[in-house]
């Protein structure tokens, strides 16, 4: 069955690759609930946007993603506004840099809980329904860091390489009920998250932007260009459609050759 008409939340949608996941959803007639931080005219403009755009229904839910409680309530929501929640993203994310003997516990415990366990949170809450109704799409945005490690990164590349192996295991619960559960793991995409982590790593390794960009970010990968969110946003709306239905328990690199090598 085609993907219109079908029911999505994207989680950390308010920027960079959610935002272009849900907007890329909402072209092919998904309705989708947006979700992450910001203005509130920012978010208005973008929800408000999507669904002038495409013609689709957009909601927004403020879910905090290192709250448990907030995180099933969106999903329930989302069923109740909706009808149905038949994809679910979970790709809410923050990155902290810093050598781990000086790596701040609290950090490590929002990093934690922001990009492992919050898809634990909401594969939990929308895996029943999924099940029931016979199929459902999962996609997880893991990283080239679920597949290999940077210094200073240390809860990043532990929450990924964990994302990673919840991906298989949920994937392998759900395979006979139609629904698909895979990880998009991206190299460098440019979006604020990366331009946010250039003045630490620059602090970190003492170095100057242009260094950063080119000696740490691109030196990693072989293309020496970075990802687009709109080349993310389109493997996910594959991962959607029925041509992928036999693709679940996949770690799909998206990272221009960075872990060929
Ligand atoms: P971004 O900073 O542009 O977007 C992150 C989104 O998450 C925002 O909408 C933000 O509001 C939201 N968010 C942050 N904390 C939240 C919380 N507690 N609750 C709800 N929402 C929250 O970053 P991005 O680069 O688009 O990253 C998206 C995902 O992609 C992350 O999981 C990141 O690890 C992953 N990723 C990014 C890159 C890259 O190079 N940009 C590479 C690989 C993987």
């Amino acid at each position: 069955m085609a993907l219109k008409g079908r029911n999505a939340v994207v989680t950390g949608s308010t920027s960079g690759i959610g935002l272009a996941y849900a907007r890329a959803l909402a072209a092919e007639g998904v309705n989708v609930v947006i979700n992450g931080f910001g203005e509130a005219a920012d978010i208005e403009k973008e929800r408000a946007g999507i669904e002038k755009d495409f013609g689709v229904k957009c909601l927004y839910d403020g879910a905090d993603m290192s709250k448990p409680e907030q995180i099933t309530a969106m999903i329930v929501n989302a069923e109740k506004n909706l009808g149905s929640v038949d994809v679910l993203i979970n790709n809410a994310g923050i990155q902290f840099v810093s050598p781990v003997e000086d790596f701040p516990p609290e950090k490590w415990e929002q990093i934690i809980a922001i990009n492992l366990s919050s898809a634990f949170y909401g594969m939990r809450a929308a895996v029943p329904g999924m099940k029931a109704r016979k199929w459902g799409r999962i996609i997880n945005t893991a990283s080239a860091h679920s597949l290999v490690a940077s210094p200073f990164k240390s809860a990043y590349v532990s929450a990924k390489h964990g994302i990673a192996g919840l991906t298989k295991t949920v994937a392998l619960e759900t395979a006979t009920f139609g629904v698909t559960v895979n990880c998009i793991s991206p190299g460098y995409v440019w979006t604020p998250l990366v331009e946010k982590q250039i003045p630490d790593t620059m602090k970190a390794r003492n170095m100057t932007k242009e260094q950063v960009m080119n000696d740490v970010l691109l030196a990693a990968q072989p293309t020496k260009q970075f990802v687009t969110v709109e080349q993310v946003a389109a493997l996910a709306v594959f991962l959607c459609s029925d041509a992928a239905s036999q693709i679940t328990g996949a770690n799909i690199s998206m990272d221009g050759g960075w872990t060929a090598a």
